[in-house]
């Protein structure tokens, strides 16, 4: 008995009977349970009690969070009930949401972290694949909506965009800066969403918010500057690194392009090979890449140039307030003259935000992201 409990504790598994535990045949660790009796033949959307239909497709499996290093999985049956509003549903379960294949604090986790971290370390993390992520996402803020008001005290908040589904659907996100929690989602990349997201807050609460974070788009910007003109407009460090590492791409791919054309196999070769030794934090390089990386230096000064531009934009991530404002505007004036054509530009999109990026470094909100940033 006590031993059961143990198995439904580690999982975070609630309102169960744990009747086994098996290691698969891929050494995964399965914890067979059914719901306790409270829970069981009920509608998988309403959760009304309901009579029974059928043994559905038999047993089923929900990955739930790992145990230590080993997969986990819960198995049960999943038949189904004729509920008299949703008709044949398979039952609801106590330890998931409805037609998810993982476990609710599986999902929890997944959630928290794709809010608070890279998304390639939640995919890495979680072991799921990132279109799965935001179904997740979808799955955990739908039901927080209906649970409490997220939208009530927020102050500081994040907008975002996030791709869902090998990037053919986006999503929407807020995030509340001060908790880390994702307070709102919906599908869609428009001005239209943002929109609707700051019907739903109201225009009490809209005059509570001080400051809003997001990237350059004018979806985003534009309907925040009607509708919070007392917010403070922050821009997202997270996209100012990215901006900043697309100009430097540019540079290298046309490098690579000209010695191509002009026979230069070897320096084409070295420059394939160099293109994460440029991504990369140089306090993260391995010992080959900073090889590449001062052979880039000798070989090709544009492509160097380019690098040191990149450095030098993100340090102003990692410098206090006074010092990072004196290094962005160095750098705007150095990228102006650098006759490299994509800095050039960006240094003129950098002059034009300059204000929303100088707000993000006065607020503080570099260091949030630097969790974002130092994934590139
Ligand atoms: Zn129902």
């Amino acid at each position: 008995m006590r031993r059961t409990r143990v198995w439904a504790g580690l999982l975070g598994l609630q309102r169960v009977v744990v009747e086994d535990v098996q290691i698969g045949s891929e050494d995964e660790i399965v914890v067979a349970v059914r719901p306790i009796w409270r829970q069981r033949d009920r509608c998988g959307v309403c959760e009304r009690r309901s009579p029974g239909f059928d043994q559905g497709d038999g047993r089923r499996r929900w990955r739930a969070l790992d145990l230590g290093t080993t997969l986990a999985f819960v198995e049960a049956d999943a038949a189904r009930v004729t509920c008299r509003r949703h008709g044949v549903v398979v039952c609801a379960v106590p330890w998931a949401r409805h037609t998810s294949r993982f476990t609710r604090a599986f999902e929890d986790q997944t959630a928290w972290l794709a809010v608070n971290t890279s998304k390639s370390a939640v995919a890495e993390l979680m072991r799921v694949a990132w279109r799965t992520v935001g179904a997740i996402c979808e799955r955990v803020c739908d039901e927080a909506c209906q649970e409490v008001d997220l939208l009530s005290g927020l102050r500081r908040i994040g907008i975002d965009e996030i791709s869902h589904r090998k990037g053919q659907r986006y999503l929407t996100v807020v995030v509340d800066h001060d908790t880390g929690r994702l307070v709102w989602a919906a599908a869609g990349r428009d001005r239209k969403t943002v929109e609707w997201f700051l019907d739903e807050l109201g225009e009490e609460r809209c005059k509570q918010i001080e400051l809003v974070s997001c990237d350059m788009a004018s979806w985003i910007a534009g309907p925040v500057a009607d509708r919070l003109p007392d917010a403070v407009r922050c821009v997202d460090p997270f996209h100012v690194v990215m901006l900043v590492t697309d100009a430097l791409d540019e540079v290298r791919r046309d490098v690579w392009n000209e010695a191509r054309k002009t026979g230069d196999i070897v320096l084409a070769r070295d420059l394939k090979g160099a293109r994460y030794a440029l991504w990369k934090n140089p306090e993260n390089l391995t010992g080959r890449q900073q090889a590449k990386l001062s052979q880039v230096q000798h070989t090709n000064r544009r492509l160097y140039r380019a690098y040191l531009l990149k450095e030098q934009l993100r340090q102003i991530y990692r410098l206090p307030a006074d010092a990072a404002i004196t290094l962005l505007d160095d750098w705007i004036a150095w990228a102006r003259r650098c006759r490299l054509p994509s800095f050039v530009k960006l240094a003129r999109t950098i002059t034009a935000q300059r204000a929303g990026i100088v707000a993000a470094i006065e607020h503080g909100l570099s260091n949030e992201c630097l969790s974002h940033c130092t994934s590139w």
